[in-house]
């Protein structure tokens, strides 16, 4: 999560996958995006504060992720947790078997990850010329990533070369740590997004839009690599539920998109410099995507 990876690109199979999706609120939304760009809700709010009754919903969401982890056998390893446990062996089955989910799951998240850079970039008013230029540019180096490496010594981290970005090079601790598709797709999400921003910044607008915003609604201080962070973050919680959307399956909703945020729900809530603390990140993230923190409480999609 401190650093990067990356995937491969899109089959068209993936893609008539993803929009068989059921109706659900993203499909609209990347339904209207190929039309027009859809005027943004949010575009307008540069300071925005939050009701107590929004600020009481999101805290009864993280609640509900955070349960949801614990009864579900599939609830991804909190990042505290990850941290204290010892290393392991890339030939592990644990670390093979989440390397194979990783590597399989790497086109759908590229092409995800793109539709929701594209969308976030409209939202956030990350337009003129040479905007829409470093974005074209960010989505070629996501389309450009084709491996997943493990790697024993990464632990319970993931990262990126700049000089090799087409490799995401993931602990093994780490790909132990996620057993759900759902938190897979959406820690590979973060990855991409890093290796979308290159070694130029070509983000930083856009993480500058979406921290200032983040900031207003929580009071939390998004800064700097707090706002690149927390942009990843987003990009792969969504990616993570539009892929719930895309692969119907008998678990309930509240537990499929907790899967997106529940590595976050740690014991030992620290953040640094660079990094709000994880449960901060559930926090913040949540306070940005109300439909998220309606799925959880409610246990359905939020209908217009
Ligand atoms: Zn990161």
């Amino acid at each position: 999560m401190r650093n990067k990876r990356t995937l491969p690109k899109l089959s068209s199979v993936l893609l008539a996958l993803v929009l068989a999706g059921s109706g659900a609120t993203f499909a609209n939304a990347s339904a209207q995006r190929r039309r027009a760009p859809k005027p943004s809700p949010q575009a307008s709010h540069a300071s925005e504060a939050m009701s107590a009754e929004a600020r009481e919903l999101v805290e009864r969401a993280i609640d509900v992720a955070c349960r949801e982890r614990r009864k579900d056998p599939k609830g991804s390893v909190p990042i505290d947790e990850m941290q204290a446990r010892p290393s392991l062996p890339v030939r592990s089955e644990e670390a093979i078997a989440g390397s194979e989910r990783a590597q399989r799951l790497l086109p759908m998240a590229k092409e995800l990850v793109i539709e929701f850079l594209d969308r976030l970039a409209t939202e956030y008013k990350f337009s003129s010329r040479s905007s829409r230029l470093k974005l074209q540019q960010a989505i070629q180096r996501v389309r450009m990533v084709r491996r997943i490496r493990p790697d024993m010594d990464s632990r319970d981290n993931a990262s990126v070369l700049m000089r090799n970005p087409v490799t995401i090079t993931f602990g093994t601790i780490f790909l132990a740590g996620l057993p759900s598709d759902e938190a897979m797709i959406s820690v590979l999400g973060h990855e991409l997004v890093h290796i979308a921003d290159g070694d130029h910044d070509a983000l930083l607008a856009l993480y500058r839009a979406l921290g200032k915003r983040a900031s207003s609604l929580t009071g939390l201080d998004i800064r700097a690599q707090r706002a690149e962070e927390l942009t990843c973050d987003v990009v792969g919680a969504l990616a993570a539920r539009k892929f719930v959307t895309a692969t119907p399956d008998y678990d309930p909703l509240p537990r499929r998109v907790s899967r997106a945020l529940a590595h976050n729900c740690v014991a030992e809530d620290e953040g640094d410099e660079d990094h709000l603390s994880p449960r901060n990140t559930i926090r913040a993230l949540l306070s940005l995507n109300p439909a998220l923190t309606y799925e959880l409480v409610y246990g359905r999609e939020e209908r217009e």
